[in-house]
């Protein structure tokens, strides 16, 4: 769509508002909204002004003006306003030099889709996520000498904040058995479709929705494989618009990856294959149908998968999830059609168009701009350094013994290992300027000082049962 494109859509639609998203530092869309009489078209090169220094990981408050520039392509009808609202997403651009912000993770797709392009390897890098998400019926604050905390945290409490229901009527998902019964085991169907539905309204293809392993209202809606930029902006309207149908019937929804103990938790597998000139790399007659560049691009993604994880999964609770038993993976090796290993090669299809690796460490709390960029990254240069994947794991992970995991790549432990892995191997990722080293920097400085350190000294409430009697 051009800006004058954009105007016309506007008027068609009857709106009088246009709200202007993006993506911050740790990916959470901001927005702010505009009588639509107070832009022209020059607002598509200029940009209207905001404070970079409010944004989490941005600019410092003596250097906070800076100008958000929509981009008239992404321009939709937004489903969550009373009145007709236009939704465009903007890109970040510092008003002295006129460049875009390189702290801005659109930029950062950007930057990696013409550095994929500048290598000659590809021109394509196809995302397909598969995010998973928590609906809950109502999340209940507690409160203690270690603050606030969710009451859920048992499976018990999980059981029943997914269904309020007076009286019981039973046809209950079992324990882990939420993947998938029909109604009445199934509350969700309807609520899922509803969602499914404005997704569609934005243009989203969705390829299925279904309820998860976990008991309480797991669920997962699947969209169709995009080019990287498009897929992250539509993670961006994926979140929006699940979060904002469940407020609207009464449920909430979490993408944080484990909220409940002892349950399933919530990944984000990411499929990824390259192309060039509309033809598929990774299809081959090497193992799993894999061509020679697959292959290496697995390796790279094994190679440097800790780092990537300081992105992919990159908040401290993703590391409840990566642990075994619960159908996540746990250590970064690759398998044809293993659960329990970090690379699949999905075998469901013989085209070639179909091969590609599923990577199934990422979750949904992740920045999905970051993201897919650190892990299209990381498979190039597993192709650029021809990176062997090493042998398959063909066996089931979760059976071997702690030595013998142990021996393996292991996935990080906690968030700290992952930021430790992303200090100390990052070239990968500062090829071509893509992620800048003040981005790096400011990413390890904010988990740890935020996230790992704020976690590290807060007694937690179950530390109260251990050792309160102690
Ligand atoms: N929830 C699992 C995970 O954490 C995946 C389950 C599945 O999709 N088969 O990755
Ligand atoms: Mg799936
Ligand atoms: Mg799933
Ligand atoms: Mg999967």
């Amino acid at each position: 769509m051009t800006p004058s494109e954009f105007f016309d859509f506007a008027k068609k639609h009857g709106a009088e508002m246009v709200d202007l998203k993006f993506c911050d530092l740790l990916g959470t869309w901001q927005h702010c909204s505009y009588p639509i009489s107070t832009w022209e078209e020059d607002t598509f090169e200029n940009g209207v002004g905001f404070d970079g220094s409010s944004i989490r990981g941005w600019q410092a408050i003596d250097c906070s003006d800076m100008l958000a520039v929509p981009d008239a392509e992404s321009t939709k009808l937004d489903p969550f306003f009373a009145s007709p609202t236009i939704s465009v997403i903007a890109d970040i651009v510092d008003p002295i030099t006129k460049e875009k912000y390189p702290k801005d993770p659109r930029n950062v797709a950007q930057k990696g889709i013409a550095y994929l392009n500048q290598t000659g390897i590809a021109d394509t890098c196809y995302i397909g996520p598969e995010p998973e998400f928590f609906v809950f019926d109502d999340i209940r604050f507690q409160t203690n000498q270690s603050g606030s905390m969710y009451q859920i945290d048992s499976i018990e409490a999980a059981w029943n904040s997914g269904r309020t229901e007076e009286p019981n009527l039973g046809h209950k998902p079992s324990y882990k058995g939420g993947y998938f019964p029909v109604a009445p085991i199934d509350t969700l169907n309807d609520l899922r479709a509803e969602m499914v539905k404005e997704m569609q309204k934005v243009g989203i293809v969705v390829e299925a929705h279904h309820h998860e392993v976990a008991t309480a209202g797991q669920c997962e809606i699947d969209m169709k494989f995009e080019d990287l930029l498009k897929m992250a902006d539509q993670f961006m309207w994926f979140k929006y618009i699940i979060k904002n149908v469940a407020k609207r019937n009464g449920r909430t929804v979490t993408f944080m990856p484990k909220p409940i103990f002892e349950d399933n938790g919530s990944g984000m597998h990411t499929h990824i294959s390259f192309w060039k000139g509309g033809d598929p790399l990774f299809a081959g007659d090497g193992y799993a149908g894999l061509s020679e560049m697959g292959l290496h691009a697995i390796g790279g993604l094994l190679k440097h998968g800790r780092a990537c994880l300081a992105f992919a999964a990159p908040t401290a609770n993703s590391y409840h999830r990566l642990v075994p038993g619960f159908e996540a993976p746990v250590t970064l090796a690759m398998s044809q059609r293993n659960r329990s290993a970090a690379v699949r090669i999905p075998m469901y299809s013989p085209s070639p168009k179909a091969k590609r690796a599923e990577f199934r460490c990422p979750d949904p709390s992740a920045n999905g701009y970051l993201t897919f960029t650190a892990l299209m990254m990381a498979m190039i240069d597993g192709i650029q350094n021809k990176i062997d994947p090493g042998e398959p794991l063909d066996r089931d992970i979760y059976d071997m013994t702690p030595d013998e995991l142990a021996a393996t790549n292991v996935t990080p432990a906690t968030l700290g290992e992952a930021m430790t892995a992303l200090e100390t191997g990052h070239e990968f990722l500062t090829k071509g300027d893509v992620f800048t080293q003040d981005l790096i920097d400011t990413w390890i400085a904010w988990k740890r000082d935020n996230e790992i350190d704020a976690l590290r000294l807060r007694p937690h409430p179950y530390e109260f049962d251990m050792y309160y009697n102690c």
